[in-house]
């Protein structure tokens, strides 16, 4: 991490609200304004943007900008477990094979699964794309309460004891000759929210890198990617305060050529009476993780930031430095419900 007066710009780093805001703080001596920039509504459901800081001309940048587009379009339409779509064999569709026949998909979607155990290997099992079956019964309730809040519900325990028993990534069958995938649980099913749109957003990064490029950022959802730094400067990033009410970042912090995302219980949730229930289960207790408000983790592949903000943010945090420990690279910053900020000694804090 890097540290320095001169500011490039804020990112926000809710989800829901994220956007990039140019430096307000006039005695800077430098704020570097993007080239050019890009804003999208059609990948993962959510708002991303692609910005140019280089020195690139409008027509490189648009040429960038399309590439980037096709991919991500390509890996919303793979990932999906919800939609089908014409000629695609999907997420939707291996799920809708589980127990029945492997299904011939996409390298793209073959190397992401792939990845995805490796994730889950990486993270103990907290980060396991084969929990659909439990995550399916707390999206019913969520969608449920969105409808009728006055008869919101949480997840029968029996039902989700049971859907527990069918969460075993080993089910999940990958022929890479083959190009199959097969579930091999009638009654497993995958859901790689914790970890597709990273992975997507690190795909686009490396085409962007293969074409040389110095200074972009992508945002797509929240998921921040950096390439590069501000002009020989690093960015500086806003890290949002989960509690709402609030009017200032929880931290501000200097980085460059990394990723940053976040997991936080505010970003999708639910109420039934008094309590909240957001969308991150620890697969411990198959209810939502109770640990933290929000975890940011740091690292270059926003792949791996991705899957480690789920995983940080359902264990405690001297289990999840022990888990960092093992991996190069990493930096994290917890916040408690109560809002308590505690971080890893690589990050550099704007005072
Ligand atoms: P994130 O915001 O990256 O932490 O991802 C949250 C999303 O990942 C949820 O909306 C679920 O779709 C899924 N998810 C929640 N908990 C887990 C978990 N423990 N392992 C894998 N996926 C999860
Ligand atoms: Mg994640």
């Amino acid at each position: 991490m890097f540290k320095t007066r001169i500011c490039g710009f804020l990112v926000c780093m809710a989800v829901l609200f994220s956007s990039l805001f140019s430096c307000q703080n006039a005695s800077d001596s430098k704020t570097n304004s993007p080239s050019h920039q890009k804003t999208y509504y059609s990948f993962f459901d959510t708002e991303s943007r692609i910005y140019s800081y280089g020195n690139d001309t409008k027509a490189e940048f648009e040429a960038n900008a399309s590439g980037i587009e096709a991919l991500l379009t390509e890996y919303h339409r793979l990932m999906d477990i919800y939609f089908s779509y014409a000629g695609v064999n999907n997420l939707k569709t291996v799920n809708e094979n589980a127990g029945v026949e492997p299904v011939k998909v996409d390298k793209k979607l073959v190397d992401f699964l792939k990845y995805c155990k490796e994730v889950y290997s990486i993270t103990n099992g907290a980060t396991n794309i084969a929990m659909g079956s439990v995550l399916s019964l707390w999206h019913e309730c969520r969608e449920e309460a969105k409808s009728s809040p006055e008869s919101a519900r949480i997840p029968d325990a029996d039902e989700l004891a049971e859907a527990t028993k069918h969460t075993d990534i080993n089910d999940l069958i990958i022929d890479e000759e083959a190009c199959t995938v097969y579930i091999a649980d009638p009654k497993m099913s995958l859901d790689v929210g914790a970890v597709g749109k990273g992975y997507a957003t690190e795909r686009a990064a490396q085409m962007l890198i293969e074409k040389g490029v110095s200074s972009y950022v992508l945002n797509i959802g929240g998921n921040i990617r950096m390439i590069g730094d501000n002009g020989g400067e690093p960015w500086t990033v806003g890290i949002t305060n989960p509690d709402k009410t609030a009017d200032s970042f929880a931290k501000t912090v200097y980085v460059k050529n990394t990723s940053l995302v976040t997991s936080g219980n505010y970003e999708r949730f639910y109420t039934v009476g008094t309590e909240s229930y957001h969308h991150i289960i620890d697969p411990k207790t198959n209810m939502p993780s109770v640990y933290f408000a929000s975890v940011s983790v740091f690292t270059e592949d926003s792949g791996l930031a991705d899957a480690l903000s789920t995983a940080l943010f359902c264990m405690s945090e001297s289990d999840g430095r022990s888990l960092i420990d093992t991996i190069d690279g990493v930096d994290v910053i917890w916040i408690t419900q109560s809002g308590t900020v505690t971080m890893t000694d690589g990050i550099a804090v704007k005072d």
